[in-house]
């Protein structure tokens, strides 16, 4: 794929059959788990699903790398395997690592629960104040983590710190560019050492499929996909064929979401009903100046806190209609969820208190619906509470 191209038309070209598959426009399923021995001599290099390297695999990663500007990408079977095994690729027992405080619950969990029980132990940052990081510095700290948008509260942290602290430190930089998606940030392009993806959210983005993504260099990648072939967390060739057809029309659904989302945003925060709200897009937020700095776009996520008790909020996830009660993000449809009850709540309260996430928070998925009927359905909900 020649790099002169844009991104809109990677999305379509790059990562596509060379010489069309029986002339096929679209990249056939190749649903077989194993290839006929083709002379490899190294394990990883048998043709095997596990081995995440049939065409639908190698196709795939070739439009991811292409996205971010890499030269390598890796489909997972879900967010959280290129997550675990981007950090277990790069963390061994006795091994120390920083992260900012507020990420993704499971990633949270993973780092405060599952990593110490290996003997590998976090140290919480805040990721917009540089001047804390250097005291957690040890000299076995081999990782730093981040995500482009912080979820829930939509903090765009220090990136551009981050990736020179990492390269001051020897440290490797991963970040979760999940909320960011290629077309808002492109973190390897910005320094990054390994991007990753729950590409169940945006890159697929239609709420049918839960895959993930690693991309970043050859080396980089070739550790992690040697941890995920023992591991085991494969893409199927089925979901990989429904993300490749998904990520077409990414770009045309993240200037949709990002549009829609900045418009909610200012309207939940000239509501009386609603007591703060949560986008980086907002002239409000502490993270806006960084984030126009920082980002092309500003994403397609909102949270905000009602002006009232986590009953209202219970009642206001109740009374929408257009916005489905669930977890999960990143689909065409519009998703309202409690975080603190689902995709916060392997934290514990406290935890989460520390972090600033609120019982009655709300957060938005916001999909690519007409604006006004979404605006509607929100202001319906939070009139009716109590
Ligand atoms: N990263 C972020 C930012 C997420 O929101 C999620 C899931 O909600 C994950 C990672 C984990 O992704 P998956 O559910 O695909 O494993």
């Amino acid at each position: 794929m020649a790099k002169k191209h844009k991104l809109d038309t990677k999305l379509i070209h790059a990562g596509e059959p060379k010489e069309r598959f029986g002339g096929a426009v679209n990249t056939p399923i190749f649903q077989s788990s194993t290839f006929e021995f083709s002379g490899q001599t190294d394990y990883h290099d048998i043709r095997y699903i596990r081995l995440n390297n049939t065409p639908n695999h190698l196709l795939l990663h070739e439009k991811l790398a292409a996205l971010e500007g890499a030269e390598d990408a890796l489909v997972t079977s879900s967010g959280m395997a290129a997550i675990s095994a981007a950090l277990l690729a790069n963390l061994k027992q006795g091994d120390h690592f920083m992260a900012h405080e507020t990420l993704y619950g499971g990633t949270h969990s993973f780092a405060n629960h599952d990593l110490p029980e290996l003997g590998i132990e976090c140290s919480f940052i805040d990721g917009s104040d540089p001047s804390g990081w250097e005291e957690k510095l040890r000299p076995n700290t081999k990782v730093i983590y981040v995500e482009t948008i912080t979820n829930p509260l939509m903090d765009v942290i220090d990136l551009n710190t981050v990736v020179a602290f990492a390269k001051e430190q020897g440290l490797v930089s991963m970040i979760d560019n999940t909320f960011g998606t290629p077309i808002n940030y492109r973190p390897i392009e910005n320094g990054f050492d390994i991007s990753l993806h729950s590409a169940t959210k945006y890159l697929n983005g239609h709420t049918d499929i839960v895959a993930g993504a690693a991309i970043g260099s050859t080396e980089m990648i070739s550790e992690v996909r040697h941890k995920l072939n023992h591991l085991g967390g494969s893409l199927d060739p089925n979901a990989c064929f429904l993300m490749q057809r998904g990520m077409k029309t990414l770009s045309l659904r993240m200037e949709r979401q990002n549009q829609n989302s900045l418009k909610i945003a200012r309207f939940l925060e000239d509501h009386p009903n609603v007591r703060k709200v949560n986008h980086p897009g907002l002239e409000s937020s502490s993270s806006h100046e960084r984030a126009k700095e920082l980002l092309d776009g500003f994403g397609g996520m909102v949270s905000f806190e009602i002006d009232g008790t986590v009953d209202d909020s219970n009642t206001f996830l109740d009374n929408v209609e257009l916005f489905i009660n669930t977890a999960s993000l990143g689909g065409v449809e519009s998703l309202a969820t409690r975080p603190s009850q689902t995709s916060h709540s392997g934290m514990t309260q406290e935890e989460r208190e520390e972090a600033g996430i609120k019982d009655e928070l709300i957060r938005l998925s916001i999909g690519i619906e007409d604006v006004d009927d979404l605006t509607d359905d929100l202001d319906n909900a939070l009139n009716s509470m109590g």
